[in-house]
């Protein structure tokens, strides 16, 4: 049954979502419309001040987490090799939608 297991990882790969990249602004804010579903992070004088990206769920609403040392709550972000962004701790939307979830290499890990 190889035609059928084929149409299900094709099936998949259509739900799968594609990996989130990094999109680096240079500006102590992020832009007012968040136009791919990147991640974007608004860095200044190589000060990384926070991140932002619309939210995974689908809700459409934009999510933002500061990355500025010294503020509370805070959050880290690395970035691989490849440009893939990852956020720690997770990133959780208290209201609406109630999203929890990771960004883990530009993945979404839901909690
Ligand atoms: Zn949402």
């Amino acid at each position: 049954m190889t035609l059928f297991r084929n149409l299900i990882s094709w099936v998949r790969g259509l739900f799968s979502e594609r990996r989130r990249r990094v999109e680096f602004i240079e500006s102590d804010e992020l832009p007012a419309q968040l136009v791919s579903r990147n991640l974007y992070v608004a860095r200044e004088d190589g000060e990384l001040w926070s991140a932002g990206m619309v939210c995974p769920c689908g809700c459409g609403r934009r999510l933002e987490v500061m990355l500025l040392k010294g503020v509370k709550p805070r959050w880290d972000l690395s970035v691989d090799k490849t440009g893939f962004p990852s956020l720690h701790p997770s990133v959780w939307v208290a209201d609406g939608c109630r999203s929890h979830f990771w960004l883990r290499n530009g993945k979404i890990h839901w909690c």
